[in-house]
């Protein structure tokens, strides 16, 4: 079985959407990126940081989907990272209300030595040094790095952002933040200027409006399946993240084609996340609602038409 690194945070969240609002829940990219690879036959582990005051019952809802945990370290007497945001009448703007780093800012990342030879690493969103560090640690360069980033770090931290992004593959990221990295308002330039800083693949998530892959000359691009239910937005970049990784390790195959195929069930897997708040509809996913949407994915989007 191919093996997948994750790292990112494991966290506290609180969101307000137009449909309500909740206290402290569990949240975090390497939470949700966790939660959709594990739809996928694969060994997959997670290296992050949580506080005492972190559930065990959390950590345990990891672990009872196969997930390695070992590599979650428990800071006694710590606080866990919490972020708070609240979405906008259309749910495509979010504003951040707070950001709390606590045991992040000290957290230095152990790769477990039974991963140190992963096929996929997915550096989910977090401090760039945090993410470089997992890179250096690798024995053997991976078969494909995967770099999920946002806005914060490229505000605070751009310099060593910037390190991180030469390094890797594959970078998702959402329009706003192509364009302010690469100061293109067309996507096709800001994708070209990614493909300058290092990534082969730059996949940009347009949020509702789907997903597009990148590959020098080559553009592939999925839509978002149009939903009755959308509840919370928080999370789906990268359920979005984990489900492309997740079918890349499950299949082996990093090839354009293969990629296609792994920005759809990344938008399959999206798509139920925004259902409900936090991880509450990926915690609650069987296989074959996994299955009857990817066929819908297919008919939204399959066509016939004959060229002449
Ligand atoms: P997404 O909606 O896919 O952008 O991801 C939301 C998740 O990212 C939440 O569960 C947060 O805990 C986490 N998050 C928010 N801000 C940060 C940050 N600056 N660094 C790392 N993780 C973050």
């Amino acid at each position: 079985m191919g093996k997948l690194l994750i790292v990112g945070t494991v966290a506290f969240d609180a969101i307000e959407t137009p449909f309500g609002k909740t206290d402290k829940i569990l949240g975090g990219a390497a939470t949700f990126i966790g939660l959709a690879a594990s739809h996928f036959n694969l060994d997959a582990a997670i290296i992050s940081v949580v506080g005492e005051d972190f559930p065990q019952d959390y950590l345990d809802l990891l672990k009872d989907r196969d997930i390695d945990i070992s590599g979650i370290e428990i800071v006694p007497g710590g606080k866990t990272f919490f972020w708070s945001g609240k979405y906008g009448n259309d749910l495509n703007t979010r504003e951040t209300l707070a950001t709390e780093p606590n045991v992040l800012i000290d957290f230095k990342p152990v790769v477990p030595d039974n991963f140190k030879d992963a096929d996929v690493v997915m550096l989910g969103n977090l401090h760039p040094d945090i993410q470089l560090s997992v890179i250096e640690q690798m024995e053997e360069r991976p078969k494909l790095i995967v770099l999920d980033t946002m806005n914060f770090w490229m505000n605070t931290t751009l310099p060593e952002l910037m390190k991180v992004i030469e390094k890797v593959d594959v970078i998702t990221i959402n329009d706003e933040e192509a364009r302010q990295l690469t100061n293109e308002y067309s996507l096709v330039r800001a994708a070209a200027a990614i493909h300058e800083m290092g990534p082969k693949y730059v996949v940009i998530k347009k949020g509702e409006h789907g997903a597009l892959l990148f590959h020098k000359e080559r553009i592939f691009f999925a839509p978002a399946l149009p939903l009755e239910e959308v509840f919370d937005p928080t999370g789906a970049g990268d359920t979005f993240a984990g489900g492309f990784v997740g079918y890349i390790t499950e299949s082996g195959n990093i090839s354009f084609n293969n990629l296609r195929n792994a920005v759809i069930h990344g938008s399959n897997l999206a798509s139920f996340c925004v259902e409900r708040f936090g991880t509450e509809r990926m915690l609650n996913l069987d296989r074959k609602e996994v299955g009857q949407r990817l066929q819908e994915f297919v008919e939204l989007t399959q066509f016939d038409i004959e060229i002449e």
